[in-house]
């Protein structure tokens, strides 16, 4: 894990970059939250650290420096993306897809708000 660093070819750099705009929903120094653009679900927000730390959580390590902060500050704009809605009150769901079984198509660690519907479980 590097906590500097974008990679030009990577979509979600380029959506943090401005250079791809987005309906941005909380921003902070280090994390951006944002819609994504094909909703699964009435609420369907995408939250991403700005830097290329990682491609997905299969590349951290919990003994990475920085990890726990890099954490803390996702916790809290999720937390803050659950607040801005009145659609979550009834519950949601925060999903991190990993690789091609995962079903991910962006490597750029990021994490999944979803609310508004009742989800089903187990997911597709
Ligand atoms: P994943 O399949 O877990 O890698 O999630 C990637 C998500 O990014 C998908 O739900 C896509 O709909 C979404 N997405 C792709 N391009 C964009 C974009 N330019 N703006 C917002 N969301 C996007
Ligand atoms: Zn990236």
């Amino acid at each position: 894990m590097t906590l500097a660093g974008a990679k030009s070819d990577c979509l979600f750099c380029r959506v943090a970059a401005g250079e791809i705009p987005s309906t941005k929903v909380i921003e902070t120094d280090d994390v951006l939250a944002f819609r994504d653009i094909n909703p699964g679900a009435p609420q369907h927000v995408l939250v991403i650290p700005k830097h290329h730390v990682a491609d997905s959580v299969a590349d951290l390590r919990v003994a990475d420096e920085g990890i726990a902060g890099l954490w803390a500050s996702l916790l809290s704009v999720v937390q803050q993306v659950a607040d801005s809605s009145p659609e979550f009150a009834d519950g949601w769901r925060l999903v991190t897809n990993v690789g091609e079984n995962g079903g991910q198509s962006v490597f750029h660690l990021h994490l999944h708000v979803l609310a508004g519907r009742r989800l089903t479980w187990p997911p597709g």
